[in-house]
């Protein structure tokens, strides 16, 4: 779904800056090999995180829902030459396609791939991170802040996905779907926690930046 106009939005992505091959040929392999082919960020969303992780500089970074990489690379763009990246799918046959791309990349030795369910992993990493990404199942975004909130250094950044739904957010919600109903309490949660700072841009299905005082 487009928030703007298609005109608008083409004038957006030649305005910005252009896809990186590596991304190119990923995003080619998951339209061939992958299914659901439109969870991956895409171009304009990948070099708005990448712009994003470069301004941060972080040296700790964690994705929640790696699918085929995309999002991570962007991320691993702007981390610190030291730094890692640690990313979490429960989809156990997308690992090999992500390392394939991860080793490709530049940053292939600090990029940490972990698979299973991300509620059960994340208490498990002895790491505090500078940037978070969250971009699994929408059900369970709640209990991922709650989960990441203590894991954060001071003004680390968590960045949310999808917070609009595809304006779902400001539709009547019906009984059984637990992804809207979800979004809906995180997208409060974020702007009552006395934790975070947060603004939600209207970027592609929304992109809140969440900043931790
Ligand atoms: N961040 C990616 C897209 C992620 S799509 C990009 O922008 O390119 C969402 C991913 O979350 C899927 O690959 C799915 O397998 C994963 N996922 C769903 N539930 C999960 C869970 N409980 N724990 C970890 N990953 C989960
Ligand atoms: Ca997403």
């Amino acid at each position: 779904m487009h928030f703007i106009s298609e005109a608008l939005d083409e004038y957006v992505v030649a305005h910005s800056e252009n896809e990186p091959d590596l991304l190119k040929a990923l995003t080619r392999e998951t339209y061939q090999k992958v299914l659901q082919p439109r969870m991956l960020s895409g171009h304009y969303q990948g070099r708005v995180l990448s712009m994003l992780s470069k301004i941060i500089a972080p040296k700790t970074i964690l994705e929640i829902g790696t699918y085929t990489g995309y999002s991570a690379l962007c991320l691993a763009e702007g981390m610190q030459k030291d730094g890692a990246l640690h990313t979490i799918d429960i989809n156990e046959e997308l690992h090999d396609f992500q390392r394939k791309y991860f080793d490709a990349s530049p940053y292939g030795d600090q990029m940490h791939q972990y698979t299973g369910d991300a509620l059960e992993i994340i208490p498990t990493l002895d790491t505090k991170f500078d940037l978070v990404f969250i971009d699994a199942d929408k059900p369970n975004y709640p209990a991922y802040f709650h989960a990441i909130i203590k894991k954060m250094h001071p003004k680390g950044v968590i960045l949310s996905d999808n917070v609009l739904w595809s304006g779902k957010v400001i539709e009547p919600v019906h009984d059984r779907d637990i992804s809207t109903r979800a979004l809906l309490k995180y997208n409060s949660l974020l702007k009552k926690d006395p934790r975070v700072e947060t603004v939600l841009l209207p970027i592609r299905d929304g992109l809140t930046i969440s900043r931790v005082l």
